[in-house]
């Protein structure tokens, strides 16, 4: 299989086609060899339109999810990004790409090592990853925060304000919110006043966000 054609084909057929506009984010996503985050008896899977199992129950996200929530955080290079759910790394991956710096946190030690593992293979150096086992998580990276900009990839009950309390003024924070079995993407942003304002993006189903915060 030819995984720059399948690449090219993904960007076009499943992102492009959906009416991300993007150019960073498309590039990146043109660029980022999603094979290698998924399991290798997997991977001539890696660039069909759907999510797909990573082990431990979890998944990779859909490429256009991926591609969307990127998009929605509006990064231009000089960001500081936190992730919620690392899962395969791959959606690191595409932030690391994007943005200055990355922090990122898993609850399964397993998938956290395999992410570290594929993230230095790509030389991705400004990544940072943390294991937290989900007890009263999500606690986000307090030392590390403000945050320009958050990403959870696991569904959440509501927003979680521990979340909203670590972005920077003028920062976005994109999350799946609703019940365990299907959600809609909100985009959050924190006015320099402090103030919120929430927008709704298209609905969704991810894996449960575990803890506190939670489910
Ligand atoms: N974006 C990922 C990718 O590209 O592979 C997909 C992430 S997967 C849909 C969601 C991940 O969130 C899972 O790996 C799960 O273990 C993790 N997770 C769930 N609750 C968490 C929490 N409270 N803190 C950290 N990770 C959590």
């Amino acid at each position: 299989m030819n995984f720059d054609i399948a690449r090219k084909k993904m960007v076009q057929d499943q992102i492009m086609a959906r009416g991300v506009t993007d150019r960073r984010v498309l590039d990146a996503m043109m660029k980022t060899p999603r094979h290698i985050f998924v399991q290798e008896a997997m991977a001539a899977q890696a660039y069909s339109d759907s999510p797909l199992p990573v082990g431990e129950k979890q998944t990779i996200s859909q490429p256009y999810i991926v591609a969307l929530m990127t998009e929605l955080l509006e990064l231009n290079g000089s960001e500081k990004v936190l992730e919620i759910g690392t899962g395969s790394g791959y959606q690191t991956a595409i932030l690391a790409a994007l943005a200055d710096r990355v922090y990122t946190i898993e609850r399964i030690r397993p998938l956290a090592l395999r992410a570290r593992k594929c993230l230095d293979s790509l030389r991705m150096f400004n990544v940072m990853l943390r294991i937290n086992d989900g007890e009263g998580s999500p606690v986000g990276w307090e030392d590390e925060a403000p945050f320009d900009a958050i990403i959870v990839t696991a569904g959440a009950p509501a927003i979680p304000d521990v979340l909203t309390d670590q972005l920077s003024p003028g920062g976005r924070l994109v999350i799946p919110v609703g019940n365990e079995f299907e959600q809609r993407l909100l985009k959050i942003v924190k006015n320099d006043d402090g103030t919120l304002e929430t927008f709704a993006s298209i609905g969704c189903r991810f894996v449960p966000l575990i803890g506190k915060q939670g489910w």
